[in-house]
């Protein structure tokens, strides 16, 4: 008896130690996680911002018909940026938001695009982790914001800024097998947005949607399916309606992709979701 105890209290202890080290190691594992997404979604951010500092500068050039290389000079007295100014965020807070030669304010919206961009790209990583979704979602965040801010600031949409963003789009969906299931839903809400604009055009006899706004179709097809495609397209005409009714601008019309532009990242994260909700309702 006196031999056998210790060794039952040995055989105790030992258990009740790994015990302890199994919930230890598992709760490391699951820190190790929790900061890996910590530093991923970071990362995501600071390449967010760099991105979309780059949709800015060309859509800035487009509108301007710049050539796109170069480095960033003043809006206001034409000088070279130094690399710090360069630096998203960084470099508007550095310079407290002015040029270091001429004093003149930097635009606001250069610090909130990149905030916006920024923010964007971390949580597209949340939400679609590392995925060919995330990569289609990314892509789709550069071009629209880009084209989003020149249709605000001089109402086009430069064919080339979707054209560049739609090939490594189709090339996605080639490799992961969905090309067909893209190409039908380009070719649906290609065709939806022409006639919304034929008929628009007549009903409301002024331009309701410009043929920019139309071949956006064929690039937005390669991001959503069809349905969450139309999703896309009745969020986005809901808010520009009630951005219109709000605003009340009158004869002053909005740009509408901006509004296309947060309607195709909601029907991106979360379309199937809605959409199955929505029938669920028209079922029950
Ligand atoms: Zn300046």
């Amino acid at each position: 008896m006196g031999i056998l105890f210790p060794c039952f209290r040995f055989a105790l202890s030992k258990n009740a130690n790994q015990g302890i080290m199994m919930s230890d190691a598992e709760s490391i594992r699951k820190g190790a996680k929790v900061f890996m997404t910590i530093v991923y979604s970071v990362l995501a951010f600071l390449f967010g911002s760099v991105f979309s500092s780059f949709a800015q500068l060309v859509a800035d050039r487009l509108d301007r018909n710049e050539s796109i290389g170069g480095r960033s000079r003043c809006e206001s007295c034409g000088s070279t940026l130094c690399l710090v100014d360069v630096i998203p965020i960084f470099g508007y807070l550095f310079s407290l938001g002015r040029c270091r030669i001429c004093g003149k304010p930097i635009p606001l919206r250069h610090l909130l695009t990149e905030l916006i961009g920024g923010l964007l790209f971390a949580a597209e990583y949340l939400i679609f982790g590392w995925s060919w979704e995330l990569a289609v979602g990314l892509i789709t965040i550069v071009v629209m914001l880009s084209v989003s801010l020149s249709d605000i600031a001089t109402k086009t949409v430069h064919d080339r800024v979707w054209l560049f963003g739609w090939v490594p789009l189709i090339l996605i969906r080639v490799i992961d097998g969905t090309f067909l299931r893209y190409g039908l839903s380009a070719a649906v809400l290609f065709g939806l947005l022409y006639l919304l604009a034929f008929f628009g055009e007549r009903i409301m006899k002024k331009e309701a949607l410009g043929g920019g706004d139309v071949k956006l179709g064929l690039f937005i097809g390669f991001v959503l399916t069809w349905d969450q495609g139309l999703l896309a397209l009745f969020l986005a005409a809901l808010g520009g309606f009630l951005s219109g009714m709000i605003g009340k601008r009158k004869g002053k019309e909005l740009p509408f992709v901006p509004f296309l532009f947060a309607g195709v990242l909601i029907a991106h994260a979360a379309g199937r979701e809605i959409i199955a909700w929505y029938l669920g309702l028209l079922g029950g």
